[in-house]
């Protein structure tokens, strides 16, 4: 898939009734925090606001949970070997992909220790009446009970490493064992760019075919999202009253504190110390593309944008250019690493979830691993959090409490994302002064 597709299918995510889709959440989200507020102040303990979050919108929110996790597999599948078997196209850029394959992991680590480092020492979700929360838990733990169910029993320890290499795949994708699955995924990208043949190309395609299909299903389910949104935001403050709103707005603050300390700690160090580039002039000529991620919140749309940037404004290799910011719309993430370890870590605060080292460990890796298989759509971070929760045993249910304020958030760490693929493209281009020279490639992408 060449940048040109890419934009096109992101396209489709950012059709013209989206920014509508953005005003129904809102709506939906205030909606649904006024009536628990009512409920709470007024009605706390009658019977009817039980039989309604029983009957009503528990079984909706589960539902739109499920119809998330139904597709998940698929798309992480599809999305991570279509991004290794990408590599191929460029194979004259071996050296390049290791280089970039290299920073991703570094840089991705170094943002999300830095968010898991803030969520410990603030700890936004703390606070919260217990007894309440384990109700809360114990209704969503009912719905999502097959699926809590499969991951209850992990293992600890160096077993847990073991089982990231699966024996058998169908086994843990039936189980949602996340990891294993993008291990997987991983080996059989490697698999099919080591193997180029006119049958492997037709596999190929049909793994893009369905990662297209799952994308095209998400934004349908995403669709539901209002609706989903005013039942979490029911039960949710039904329950908790107003205690909620103060640990949203932390939780709000604390994720923009770590994605500030990236943007304007880590990049510019990186920047100076290692491209070799004044910060202040790269986020001036950067910013064409870091307002079109904020607007449109998808790295995808916003790859020509960034291409354009790095050819005439940064004026990088082409080549260079091409692979790193194609391959890392998907598979640099450094705002969405960050964004989902910070999540997942309040969330587990929230619901007083206490998490080992180990599961912290877990939580790093797979969010690190997660920048890499989240689609580059609007709101692409939401199936793979609620797989997260469920891995270290929080209520799925959870992602409710922050669905309303995704869209802002999704903004700020998309324009991150994108900032972060444009740097590592300089970066990178620094660090392969033999490619600079011969450069003669088209864009992928018109302008
Ligand atoms: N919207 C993000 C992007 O396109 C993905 C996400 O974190 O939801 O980069």
């Amino acid at each position: 898939m060449d940048g040109t597709e890419a934009a096109q299918i992101a396209a489709q995510g950012t059709a013209p009734d989206h920014g509508k889709l953005q005003w129904r959440i809102l709506i939906g989200f205030v909606a649904g925090l006024i009536a628990g507020l009512l409920a709470y102040t007024f009605a706390r303990d009658a019977a009817w606001v039980g039989q309604a979050i029983t009957y009503v919108t528990n079984p909706i929110g589960q539902i739109f949970l499920r119809l998330l996790f139904m597709l998940v597999i698929p798309l992480l599948f599809s999305a991570l070997v279509v991004g290794i078997a990408e590599m191929g196209e460029v194979r004259s850029l071996g050296r390049v992909g290791l280089k970039t394959l290299g920073y991703t992991v570094v840089v991705s680590s170094i943002a999300v220790a830095i968010s898991l480092a803030l969520v410990n020492l603030i700890r936004p979700g703390d606070g919260i009446d217990p007894a309440a929360a384990a109700d809360l838990l114990a209704q969503g733990a009912e719905g999502a009970s097959s699926i809590v169910a499969a991951s209850a029993e992990s293992d600890a320890g160096v077993n847990q490493v073991i089982a990231i290499v699966p024996s058998n795949i169908i086994a843990a994708m039936s189980a949602n064992d996340i990891l294993a699955v993008m291990f997987f995924a991983l080996f059989f990208g490697i698999g099919l760019l080591m193997v180029q043949t006119r049958r492997t190309e037709t596999l190929k395609d049909a793994i893009e075919g369905v990662f297209e299909v799952a994308m095209k299903l998400i934004g349908f389910v995403i669709r539901l999202a209002p609706i989903a949104i005013f039942c979490f935001m029911f039960n949710l403050t039904a329950q908790f009253g107003w205690d909620l709103l103060v640990k949203l707005a932390a939780f709000v603050a604390v994720v923009l504190l770590a994605l500030g300390i990236q943007m304007f700690g880590v990049f510019p160090l990186i920047l100076r110390f290692v491209a070799r580039k004044s910060p202040v002039a790269f986020f001036r000529q950067t910013r064409e593309a870091s307002l079109m991620a904020f607007s449109t919140a998808s790295s995808n749309a916003t790859l020509p944008t960034a291409l354009r940037v790095a050819d005439t404004e940064l004026r990088l290799p082409r080549r260079i250019a091409r692979f790193v910011l194609t391959i890392g719309a998907t598979a640099n993430q450094n705002g969405t690493a960050m964004f989902e370890g910070v999540t997942v870590l309040f969330l587990a605060q929230f619901f007083g979830v206490g998490l080992s080292l180990m599961d912290q460990a877990f939580v790093m890796l797979i969010c690190i691993l997660a920048g890499i298989g989240t689609a580059g759509v609007p709101g692409g971070s939401l199936p793979v959090i609620a797989l997260i929760l469920v891995g270290v045993g929080v209520d799925p249910a959870g992602i409710g409490l922050i669905l309303g304020v995704d869209r802002f958030l999704d903004m700020c760490r998309t324009t991150l994302n994108v900032v972060g693929d444009l740097v590592a493209a300089q970066t990178i281009s620094t660090l392969s002064p033999e490619l600079a020279e011969d450069d003669t490639g088209p864009l992928a992408a018109p302008a």
